[in-house]
Formats: structure tokens, sequence, C-alpha cells
């Protein structure tokens, strides 16, 4: 983009000059924010402390379906103005095929052809679902995702895994297709609920534990109070935390090797999260707790306090009285088990992780 346009006409003060200049200074860092990452098959635009107006220079509203929920589209109606808009129920329970199957065949109502590109404007499950169709839809059509809870900031809408749930287990069918771009607008997190910012930061206390010994510093130096009060913090934390993410799928986008580690709380976590009604964050955090007790063991792991006070600090919850016999049947059939065997994700320390293959009899001991 061009840095100076034209130069203020003669008449201006040397003060209304110097404020033209940061002005314009100001809109060169914000464009600075965009990023292009390669991943196998596809390459997708990052854009990091954008806005939602943005998107008219991403798609063509003509050609473009944006896929959002309903307490998004309330929440934000003024945004939806002049798109074509497809409402989905809100909730992970309808992650479902029978909302596919709405979505394709309102698609099909609205003649949406191969030149058309949808674009999630939503959480996880939005993201989930809309690259999930756009990836099926006539065999493919593009898609891109503007991420609208912190989870889906730094978490679900990177990495390209696209998908649904049958039954109690989660993402059991999918694909993984990476979004065309991908468009950061901090103003919809205004309307988030106080529980959504607690599961964004379950993934972001992940990330620190698994990658980034300074960013967990800096997490128990603060609290989410001050992240919710301090924009430009959050905006760091945000854009630190989906690089981590990105620089693992870039590196394994197939998950045959280090994008594992962030699998790292899951393992358990998905085993409670459906069949106990957990949120995501809340399962997570109590699966990172159970693994950091499996470090201790397998990798000489010596911060589990550290661990468990960061995660309490930021109001989630490290156990839970779980039906111990019905997880461990869970875990069991989870699609990252082998025969008679687990990886779980551990730690080695803060900041480094690795995988381990555990015996499902230990497993069951250990719970
Ligand atoms: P996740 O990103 O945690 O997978 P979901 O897609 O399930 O999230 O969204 C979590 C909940 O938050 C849903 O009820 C959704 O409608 C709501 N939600 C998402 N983004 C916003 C927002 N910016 N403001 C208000 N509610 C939102
Ligand atoms: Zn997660």
């Amino acid at each position: 983009m061009p840095y100076i346009e034209v130069l203020p006409d003669n008449r201006r003060t040397s003060k209304q000059m110097m404020r033209y200049f940061w002005g314009k200074l100001f809109v060169y860092k914000i464009s600075m924010q965009q990023k292009t990452f390669r991943f196998t098959h596809a390459s997708t635009d990052c854009y990091f402390a954008a806005g939602f107006a943005q998107l008219k220079k991403l798609v063509n509203p003509a050609s473009a379906v944006l896929v959002t929920d309903e307490n998004i589209f309330s929440a934000h109606t003024e945004k939806f103005t002049n798109w074509n808009t497809i409402v989905l129920k809100p909730g992970e329970e309808y992650k479902v095929q029978a909302t596919v199957d709405s979505v394709t065949g309102q698609l099909i109502n609205m003649k949406a052809d191969r030149q058309t590109t949808l674009v999630g404007v939503g959480g996880g499950v939005t993201t989930d679902i809309t690259g999930y169709v756009a990836s099926v839809y006539m065999r493919g059509i593009a898609f891109g995702f503007v991420p609208t809870t912190l989870l889906a900031l730094v978490d679900a809408s990177i990495g390209g895994k696209n998908g649904i749930d049958v039954g109690v287990y989660k993402n059991m069918v999918g694909t993984i297709r990476q979004p065309r771009f991908i468009l950061h607008d901090y103003t919809f997190l205004s309307t988030l609920p106080e529980k959504e910012w607690k599961n964004g930061f379950a993934e972001m206390i992940k990330h620190a534990a698994i990658k980034d010994a300074t960013m967990f510093r800096q997490l128990e130096d603060n609290n989410l109070p001050f992240y919710q009060r301090k924009k430009t913090a959050l905006a760091e934390l945000i854009k630190r935390n989906a690089l981590i993410k990105i620089k693992l799928v870039q590196a394994d986008e197939f998950e045959t090797g280090n994008r594992k580690l962030l699998n790292f709380g899951h393992t358990l976590g998905h085993a409670i999260e459906n069949s106990h009604r957990l949120m995501h964050g809340e399962a997570v955090t109590i699966g990172m707790a159970f693994a950091a007790k499996l470090s201790v063991h397998y990798g000489h792991f010596k911060h589990t306090a550290r661990l468990t006070k960061l995660i309490e600090q930021y109001g989630l919850p490290i156990s839970a009285d779980y039906d111990k016999g019905k997880v461990f049947e869970v875990l069991q059939i989870d699609k990252k088990g082998e025969a008679g065997a687990m990886n779980f994700v551990l730690l080695q320390k803060i900041g480094k992780a690795f995988v381990q293959k555990i015996p499902l009899k230990e497993i069951n001991n250990l719970l």
C-alpha cells in the first residue's frame, strides 16, 4: 500500500502534519499485520488485529456466503448487513451431520456454485462446520474464517482440521483443508461470555506449557481481568498463540509428528468432556493436570504445582469427579489409541513436551 498518498495542503499547522503522518504510520503498522503462511497444498493469509470491514476486500459479497450462529448474529447483526448469511443454532450439539445437511440444502437454494466462498464467522463450532461443508460441497469450494471466540482465534480456526462429532466421539468425521484467509476482528470479543474467555485461556496455557516458557511466565504475572482490560496486551497474546499453532501445523500438517504436541491435555480431556458435560477448556485443563502427573513419572517433570496454580489462576479446574469406568471406555476407542497402549503428550519441563506411549492398563490404574 502507498505509505504517503498526497502531501497535506500547505495551510495545515505542523501539529496537524505530525498527526497526519502518525495516522499514516498507524495504518501502515496495522496493514503490516498481514502474513501469508504456506502449507502443503495451500496457503492462508492471516490478518491480525484487522477489522470486519476488511472482509469485502477479501471476498466479493455477491459470491460469498457467511455462516454464523444465532448468538453472534444477534449480538453483531449490523456487521452482516449486505452479506448472504446462513445462521446456525449455537452449540457443540449442533456440530453434527444434520447441520451439514441443512447448510448444504440452503447453499443449493441460494444457488451457491464452485465460485462461491464460504466464510465462517464464529467460534470453533461454526468454523469447523463451515470448513467441512466447504470441503465437500461440489467436491470443495473456497472458504475463510472470521473467528469470534478467543478459542477460535488462537486455536480452532488454525490448522485446517474441519469436521463434526458423531455421538460422544468428537471430530470423528472430517477433513484437513486450509482456509484461504483468517481475519481477526477483536471487537467481537466485547460480547463474549466470561466462560468462553476461560476456554480460550485453557488453550493458551497449553501452548505455553508445551512450547513457550516465556509466555508461561507472562501468564503467571497477569490474570484474566488484565487481558480483558489491556487490549494491546490481548492482541499480542492472541498473535503469539496463533503463531505457535501455525508453526506447529506448518511443520507437520497431517499430524505424523510434532503437531501431536497440541493434544496435550486433550486425550483425557476429550474423554471426559462429552461424557461429563464439561466445557472444552475445563476438560483440557483437567487433562493437563492429569498429564502433568504422568509427566512426573515418565519425564521427571518437576513443575506440576506451577502448572496447576496457573490453571486455577485463570479460573479453570484441575480435577473433577468423573466416572473412571466410563472414561476409560471412551479412551480406548479414542482415535489416538493403538492396540494395548495410548500416546500421551507429556512435559519434560515448562515449554518442552514429548509423546509417550503408555500401556492402557497403567492408565487405568492412574485414573
Ligand atoms: P468454541 O470456539 O469454544 O468452539 P463455539 O462455536 O461453541 O465455540 O461458541 C461458544 C459459544 O459462544 C456459542 O454459544 C456461541 O454462540 C458464542 N459466541 C461465539 N462468539 C461470540 C461472540 N463474539 N459474542 C457472543 N457470543 C459468542
Ligand atoms: Zn482444544
